[in-house]
């Protein structure tokens, strides 16, 4: 008997709780309801076995998004400052993703795991998009605002949308592409775990030809060709360990040690695009753990990455679509002057 009800008062709950759902309305506005407990009782049975938890259903037919627009002083890095910042209005992995998404608009000016310091300014124009089922997250960066300690004018991007793009791109102040020749740092901003002091070898204290900068992450990591150019080398070189060097358009080569293996198909005479990943972070040559070691050099002598891949424009707003820009950009830079601080003064 007990057996046969029990099947049977499953299925009468589980029918109440469908049509439950069912029944409820299409909504304007996010609503949640807390449904009662449903007790289904049989004599000679507990009534327990049918007690289901409340239910919470979460309605909405509507994805709702508003603009914030955040500001923050670095004091210890850019995702500590955005996740000040962002309490209250963002949800941790919202700040996150937005810490993200500011390297990437910026990643062929800034190194974000080395150039910022102390001091340094932020003002971000952000969507904030809530999803039906009630979570937050970072829709779109409408515009963004960098103002370097050491920097000379403060960086500017614009979102701005042109025909045959689906996603859009990013422009500074003066209808300026933020894509340029070359990306600033080898790996992806959310990868790098920390940066070597880079003045002594871990192994050997002083390594006098140590011209690179050094990205420590885990093994494995990818590491991307910071522009278009074709491998001049790929192989074992003494202290370096495994090694490519990529000559650039420009005659520049940048050269990238320490890694664990190579991609598929590098060798010598192999192109590569800007992005691509030549080989994953590894700890060959002379190194104590993963890091990857990376050099900028011109005529065979190596320069400071900081100098050499500055500021190289991208190319400007499409003539026809100058004015419209021009709008956009006005309102995005004055939201951005209207950024909140959170929690430090300006
Ligand atoms: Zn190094």
């Amino acid at each position: 008997m007990r057996e046969r009800i029990r099947p049977v008062s499953y299925a009468v709950v589980a029918t109440l709780a469908v049509v439950a759902i069912w029944f409820t309305p299409t909504l304007e506005k996010k609503q949640v309801f807390a449904m009662q407990p449903v007790v289904v009782s049989r004599p000679g049975l507990e009534p327990a076995d049918f007690v289901l938890s409340p239910l919470v259903v979460e309605a909405s037919n509507k994805e709702l998004v508003d603009t914030l627009a955040i500001g923050g002083v670095i004091q210890s890095s850019l995702y500590n400052a955005l996740n000040e910042s962002g309490v209250g209005v963002l949800p941790p992995s919202a700040r996150h993703q937005l810490a993200w998404s500011l390297a990437d608009i910026f990643e062929y000016k800034v190194d974000m795991s080395r150039d910022l310091m102390q001091g340094d300014k932020f003002h971000v124009l952000v969507e904030r998009l809530q999803k039906p089922n009630g979570a937050i997250i970072v829709n779109k960066v409408l515009g963004a605002r960098l103002a370097l300690s050491n920097g000379h004018s403060p960086l500017e991007a614009i979102h701005f949308d042109t025909p045959g793009s689906s996603t859009g791109q990013y422009y500074d102040a003066s209808g300026m592409s933020l894509r340029a020749a070359f990306l600033r740092a080898p790996l992806v901003f959310r990868r790098i775990s920390s940066v070597f002091g880079a003045r002594k070898h871990p192994i050997f204290g002083e390594w006098r030809n140590h011209t690179g900068t050094d990205y420590a992450a885990a093994e494995g990591t990818p590491v991307r060709a910071i522009g278009d150019g074709v491998v001049i080398f790929a192989g074992r070189n003494g202290g370096y360990g495994n090694m490519i060097d990529i000559r650039h358009r420009n005659g520049m080569v940048s050269r990238y040690g320490h890694m664990r293996n190579f991609a598929m198909g590098m060798k010598p005479g192999t192109r590569v695009a800007m992005g691509s990943t030549i080989g994953y972070v590894g700890m060959t040559g002379w190194a104590t753990g993963p890091h990857l070691h990376f050099e900028i050099r011109v005529n065979g002598v190596a320069r400071d990455p900081k100098l050499a891949l500055q500021s190289r424009s991208g190319e400007p707003i499409p003539a026809d679509e100058r004015s419209l820009f021009q709008k956009m950009r006005n309102q995005t830079l004055a939201s951005l002057n209207e950024a909140h601080f959170a929690s430090v003064a300006e």
